[in-house]
């Protein structure tokens, strides 16, 4: 029976692969979250399981910023599933893969800014991605090496049909509207701007060592493929399953085998549609891989300031057009360098941050 640790495990990916490792019968053997300790407290109950970490400590587990650190350090386990916000889980996933374990990778973060220390650390450990688009290339890749290109798919997010003139004025709850899938907050209006695809640019970059000319985007409202690749022969390869995050979950939990679900999926009656987005509706887009291409350090900069954006965004500090204003500066305004260690990135994403944070609109 695998031994899997979750970090993040309170959130809505670790709660969907709680779901998948009971289905599983596989062992938890330890959860870590940021502060919602009741619910922690629960699983660990729910899961036979003793020891947990919150950074925000309660009465038995570990506790403070380096608590995933501590409490990964501190068990013998097959799976760490990398499912916290933000750089939180950064160091102990590196630890991990540096002990040769396999890392179930949903944190696209950690792959955005600090790509070269993850893959360095890969080399002595297995890192399955977790992230849909992701989890499907990393399959259809296992059809061969030729590739001409990667094509990773975009629902278009919740505001894929407001108007143009109408979109400065989107509130957080058309934001959070998302057709297709059900994510935490922030990924979700990640969905709506098209920086979350700006990111899972960076992201299949880093994991499958692609060139950024090779990657590409399209709009595909149905959900259904996830990513394909295109060989050199002309034929495509794709991945496709319900836009359910169960599923990539599953598959980097058991890869390389799969396992029986009970489930009817199939294509009958379905349709896929794929087109170009829309640099109008989307501007971010290009901008963030433009400026995350630019250095390390740029990336890492710039994953910081998205994610101080839209948390004043969430927060009703900013309205939609001015989380694209503060994004637009940040991105300008973005250092260059180079990231040799783990504080490093951690630096260049919290001043990411704290731009967002302190810029006035
Ligand atoms: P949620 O906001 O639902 O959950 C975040 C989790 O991380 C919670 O367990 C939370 O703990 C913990 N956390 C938050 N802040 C910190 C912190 N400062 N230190 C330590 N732990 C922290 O996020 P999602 O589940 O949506 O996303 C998690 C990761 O997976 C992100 O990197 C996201 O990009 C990626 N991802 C998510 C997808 C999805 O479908 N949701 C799809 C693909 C990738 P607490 O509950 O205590 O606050
Ligand atoms: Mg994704």
């Amino acid at each position: 029976m695998k031994k899997v640790v979750v970090l993040g495990s309170t959130g809505s990916i670790g709660r969907q692969t709680l779901e998948v490792v009971k289905e599983l019968k596989y062992e938890v053997v330890g959860l870590g979250c940021n502060k919602n300790v009741d619910l922690l407290k629960t699983q660990l109950k729910e899961f036979g399981c003793e020891v947990g970490a919150a950074i925000v400590s309660g009465d038995g587990l570990f506790g403070g910023l380096d608590a995933y650190t501590d409490l990964v350090k501190s068990l013998d386990f097959d799976i760490l599933v990398a499912a916290a916000s933000g750089l939180s889980s950064l160091k102990a996933v590196l630890y991990a893969l540096e002990k040769g374990k396999r890392v179930a990778l949903a944190n696209k973060e950690i792959a955005v800014c600090a790509g070269g220390l993850l893959v360095e650390a890969a080399k002595k450990g297995e890192l399955i991605p977790v992230d849909s688009e992701h989890s499907a290339i990393f399959q259809c890749l296992q059809a061969g090496k030729e590739i001409k290109s990667v094509t990773i798919t975009c629902s278009g997010g919740a505001l894929r049909d407001m108007p143009i003139e109408k979109l400065p004025y989107a509130t957080v709850e058309d934001a959070l509207r998302h057709p297709n899938w059900s994510m935490g907050d922030k990924i979700t209006v990640d969905c709506a701007t098209m920086a979350n695809k700006a990111f899972e640019v960076v992201e299949a970059a880093t994991l499958f060592d692609i060139p950024y000319e090779k990657i590409k985007v399209t709009i595909h409202k149905e959900s259904l493929t996830h990513g394909f690749v295109t060989f050199v022969d002309g034929s495509i390869i794709s991945q496709v399953s319900r836009p359910d995050m169960r599923t990539p979950i599953r598959y980097a939990l058991t890869y390389p085998n799969r396992s029986n679900i009970d489930d009817d999926f199939d294509l009958i009656g379905k349709t896929m549609t794929f087109s170009d987005y829309d640099e109008k509706r989307y501007p971010l887009f290009k901008k963030i891989v433009e400026g995350s291409k630019r250095s390390a350090a740029s990336s890492a900069f710039i994953a910081g300031l998205d994610e101080g954006a839209v948390g004043r965004f969430l927060k009703g500090d900013i309205n939609y057009l001015n989380l694209h204003r503060i994004i637009t500066a940040g991105v300008e305004n973005a250092p260059k360098g180079n990231i040799t260690t783990a504080d490093e990135a951690r630096a260049y994403y919290d001043e990411g941050v704290n731009f967002a944070k302190g810029y006035k609109v």
